[in-house]
């Protein structure tokens, strides 16, 4: 099972619990983005986009869940190769 992890695309600031997003300037209810997909509970807007407790930039709902394997692209292909150096076929 592959859980996904939550943070900031810009800044990698992780949402903690506790953490609330408002529905500004429609209904103004507090609520946390992540436990609901973005959904207002208060009057069902879906939020494509969540702005960033830390940075206060917004970015895409989805962007913020990555997958624990992706971040690991930048490990060689090979063990032993060397970083830096250019593979040779
Ligand atoms: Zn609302
Ligand atoms: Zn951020």
């Amino acid at each position: 099972m592959r859980e996904k992890q939550i943070r900031c695309p810009n800044c990698a600031y992780r949402p903690r619990l506790g953490d609330h997003w408002s529905c500004v300037p429609r209904c103004g209810t507090l609520f946390d983005t992540f436990a609901t997909g973005g959904r207002c509970p208060g009057c069902g807007h879906l939020w494509l986009e969540t702005q960033c407790p830390a940075c206060a930039r917004w970015s895409p709902h989805e962007d913020w869940y990555v997958d624990p394997q992706a971040d690991r692209v930048m490990v060689p292909a090979r063990a032993d190769a060397s970083p830096g150096l250019p593979l040779t076929p």
